[in-house]
């Protein structure tokens, strides 16, 4: 059994934690609070061993949340910590529980540079094995890295052109924006995914553009591939369709945008309407003189967490790429019945 801790139980820490459970090989020794805010009270009702940061012990006992012991003490009866802390606190946290020599997986908000090695299972599971620091990349890079190592394994690319339509705050943050706006994020290229596809796929070219629009449900990518080789629809759509971790949205579902797909999530009951797919739109799927289009749409909150999973086996050396992913799928109940 691999001993995981998840320090920061938020959006995607709780998420993680969940999917550990889920795990034959896998116990969760822990997860992590700094408030004793309904988070904590829900992880105590699952039976989570919590575990909070040294100032916040006098809140919890205040509040009358029972704890375990500090984060301390959760990270040093780890195999490894999946790290959800919020952007820039993944890494601080890594150096400065360096010394208990366990190894931590962090999140897409850390910089690219400052972990030794950037995780997607589908296209560089291998890379992260025995390493001590690895960051899952963001949402939006895992979803684009998915389509594009089977693409690129079977045609070839010669060039990736994305704009991404990402949503502007998860759901849980009403504080956060635009609720009246496209704000372009940023106004210049590239923005910064496609250097961070690049940190999982190094030989794609790639641009991206990015714009933040007033949903907090999924993003949506507009992606044109230039192929090496050229291919048919029937081809692509055949190809993509044998990725267990992606969704092709068949005309008949009537499915035209990112609230059917929420519904869809809702409607099979799915935990917290999680769609942990990319969902391709089979009908945006266009092939013209080895020039690919295609509509895409990303869970943020979800696509990352069998991603989180597979980092845990990889990085303890437990076992492969294939037999991780199918483990991880078979568990989570991945692929959305039609
Ligand atoms: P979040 O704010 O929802 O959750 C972070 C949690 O960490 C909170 O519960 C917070 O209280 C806790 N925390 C803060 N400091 C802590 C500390 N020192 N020790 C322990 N806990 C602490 O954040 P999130 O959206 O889950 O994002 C976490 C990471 O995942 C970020 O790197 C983010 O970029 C990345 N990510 C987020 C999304 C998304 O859409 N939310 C998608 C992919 C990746």
């Amino acid at each position: 059994m691999i001993n995981v801790a998840v320090n920061g139980y938020g959006t995607i820490g709780k998420r993680v934690a969940d999917a550990v459970v889920q795990q034959p090989d896998m116990k969760l020794v822990g997860v992590s609070k700094t408030r004793p805010n309904h988070e904590a009270k829900t992880a105590g009702g699952k039976k989570y061993p919590l575990y909070v940061v040294k100032e916040s012990k006098k809140s919890f006992a205040e509040a009358g949340i029972e704890f375990e012991g500090t984060v301390e003490e959760m990270w040093d009866s780890a195999d490894v910590v999946v790290d959800a802390t919020p952007s820039g606190v993944g890494v601080r946290n890594y150096e400065l529980y360096k010394g208990m020599r366990t190894p931590v997986i962090v999140q897409g908000g850390e910089a690219k540079d400052s972990v030794e090695s950037s995780f997607n299972a589908r296209a560089n599971f291998e890379n992260s094995i025995g390493k001590n620091l690895v960051r899952v990349v963001s949402c939006n890079s895992t979803g684009l890295a998915r389509l594009l190592t089977p693409i690129e394994e079977t045609y070839g690319i010669d060039q990736v052109r994305v704009t991404l339509i990402r949503r502007g705050a998860d759901p849980g943050q009403p504080g956060k924006g635009p609720i009246n706006d496209v704000i372009l994020d940023p106004v210049y290229l590239p923005s910064h995914h496609g250097p961070d596809v690049k940190s999982v796929l190094p030989n794609i070219n790639i641009d991206t553009l990015a714009l933040k629009v007033p949903t907090t449900l999924m993003h949506v990518h507009v992606v044109n591939i230039a192929l090496e080789k050229d291919t048919s629809k029937e081809d692509m759509c055949r190809l993509l369709s044998g990725e267990s971790r992606i969704h092709m949205v068949a005309e008949e579902e009537g499915i035209k945008g990112i609230a059917g797909l929420k519904e869809l999530a809702l409607d099979l009951e799915r935990p917290r309407g999680d769609l942990w797919e990319n969902c391709v739109w089979e009908e945006s799927v266009s092939v013209k003189s080895k020039e690919v289009y295609l509509f895409q749409a990303i869970h943020q909150e979800a696509d990352v967490v069998p991603e989180n999973i597979d980092a845990i086996r990889a990085i303890v050396n437990e076992c492969g790429q294939e037999e991780s992913m199918n483990l991880t799928d078979k568990t989570m109940g991945m692929g959305l019945r039609r």
